[in-house]
């Protein structure tokens, strides 16, 4: 997917995607996480199965019933965020530009991307 405001959501992700995960409202245990589609799962996800790549912020189910994965602005969306691209940008701390601002709103119109 290309998007302007990859290259910023890549670096105020870099080495955070787990605490970012647990900001978003993602159960943690360890290194692992709860799964934030537990209804996919025969005993309703009550194992963490859940990896994040901390650098990527990536996310991926592990149980063959599910296998829910994609970034954590679609976790945000998964996680009930009305915003998802707006959580992002706060909890990462990026600054937009006023283009980039514009490709945010044209992305919340849209709806997530990636
Ligand atoms: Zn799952």
């Amino acid at each position: 997917m290309k998007s302007l405001l990859l290259p910023k959501y890549r670096q105020g992700v870099f080495g955070r995607g787990r605490e970012i995960a647990e900001q978003l409202g993602l159960k943690r245990k360890g290194d692992s996480f709860y799964c934030p589609t537990p209804d996919n799962h025969a005993h309703g996800g009550k194992r963490p199965c859940v990896l994040i790549n901390n650098k990527t912020g990536n996310f991926r189910c592990l149980s063959t019933n599910c296998g829910v994965s994609g970034s954590l602005v679609k976790l945000a969306e998964i996680l009930g965020h009305p915003d998802p691209w707006g959580k992002l940008v706060e909890l990462t701390g990026i600054i937009l530009t006023e283009s980039e601002e514009k490709h945010l709103n044209n992305l919340r119109r849209k709806g997530v991307s990636f």
